[in-house]
């Protein structure tokens, strides 16, 4: 895989609607790939990246808070409790923001670079940024999670996505309006 070829897939690109695949065997294509996602994710100013959102069909997700940068691959959630509502934007959706009510506090099982195992437990924001991308990961975006009147707010613009996803590159300029972009 070339580097040139990952972009970021924006809202309308049928990337963003398959299930990845897991990965069965980690190789240095895979880590090639989560730094190349990572370096996206810092240019865009995301706090999250997954696969699916640069043309990739398979189980990777890259995270970093502000606490450290996570590549994961295969990353699954094994315990979930309490529950938070966050506003969140999303690299693919520019200029939406959405209220999604997820897990306070989950426990995941992943894989790294080296295809080691490992368990981490996380909450609150980093818990909220894992819980999106791995929605990601099966084809799950933040508006599946809109109430029917943010539903018909956002359609003019969600229409207008759909347009520019067929063109190359982000349009920086919408990313601005989420506080949080993943
Ligand atoms: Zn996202």
């Amino acid at each position: 895989m070339k580097e040139t070829a990952l972009r970021i897939r924006l809202f309308g690109d049928p990337a963003l609607r398959k299930k990845a695949k897991s990965v069965k065997q980690v190789t240095s294509a895979h880590s090639d790939i989560l730094s190349q996602m990572a370096r996206l994710m810092y240019a865009g100013a995301g706090i999250g990246l997954a696969a699916p959102q640069v043309g990739i069909n398979e189980a990777m997700i890259v995270a970093d808070i502000g606490s450290g940068l996570y590549k994961l691959i295969n990353p699954k959630i094994v315990k979930r409790q309490g529950h938070q509502i966050t506003e969140e934007g999303c690299l693919s959706i520019p200029g939406i923001c959405i209220k999604v009510k997820r897990a306070k506090k989950i426990l995941i099982e992943a894989q790294d670079e080296f295809a080691k195992t490992l368990t981490i437990e996380a909450q609150d924001l980093l818990a909220c940024v894992f819980q999106h991308e791995i929605d990601h990961l099966k084809g799950k975006l933040t508006i599946d999670y809109a109430s029917l009147f943010e539903k018909l707010k956002i359609k003019k613009k969600l229409r207008e996505l759909k347009k520019k996803a067929k063109y190359e590159g982000l349009p920086q300029s919408e990313t601005k309006s989420c506080k949080l972009q993943l």
